[in-house]
């Protein structure tokens, strides 16, 4: 992982911004909407402000990330979901087909609790091209690797 001296001062040079952006983030994780239908006992999820109605990241949020991102040709991951439970709406396939449109590098991926998934669901994900589903049913605490297709987590 690159540390210089950019880490501790304003970049104000936007093609230098880029290149120390690209040498140091590896993995973006950022929640397409609010919602988890779980309250797991470990989770942080289970007290606070986070449990409400959902709510959506906004459209000009997005675009500003996509329009960074592009800028460099993002490659590495990009998760679609934090702390929500990503397949609980059913937005995020248009989310997950968006993110392809515009990064069509970057590792896209979910991490998912597996509740809503049904054999249509999962047909649906397969068809986004290279997405992996990491599913964690909350009774077995130790995530399951289970890409749906396109290549595995290294
Ligand atoms: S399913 Fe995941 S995000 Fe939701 S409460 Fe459980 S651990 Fe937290």
């Amino acid at each position: 992982m690159y540390v210089g001296s950019e880490m501790f001062e304003a970049v104000t040079d936007r093609e230098r911004a880029r290149q120390v952006f690209a040498m140091t983030v590896s993995r973006i994780e950022m929640e397409t909407h609010s919602y988890c239908n779980r309250r797991c006992s470990y989770c942080p999820n289970v007290v606070g402000d986070r449990i409400g109605p959902n709510q959506f990241m906004p459209a000009d949020i997005l675009e500003k990330i996509y329009g960074g991102l592009e800028e460099i040709n993002y490659d590495r991951y990009l998760i679609l979901n934090y702390y929500n439970e990503p397949l609980a709406d059913r937005s995020i396939i248009a989310r997950i087909s968006e993110a392809r449109a515009r990064l069509p590098n970057a590792r896209i991926m979910i991490y998912s609790n597996g509740d809503y998934l049904d054999r249509a669901f999962i047909e649906e994900l397969a068809e986004r091209p290279r997405l992996s589903a990491h599913l964690h049913p909350p009774e077995a605490r130790r995530p399951l690797h289970r890409p749906l297709c396109g290549q595995p987590d290294q």
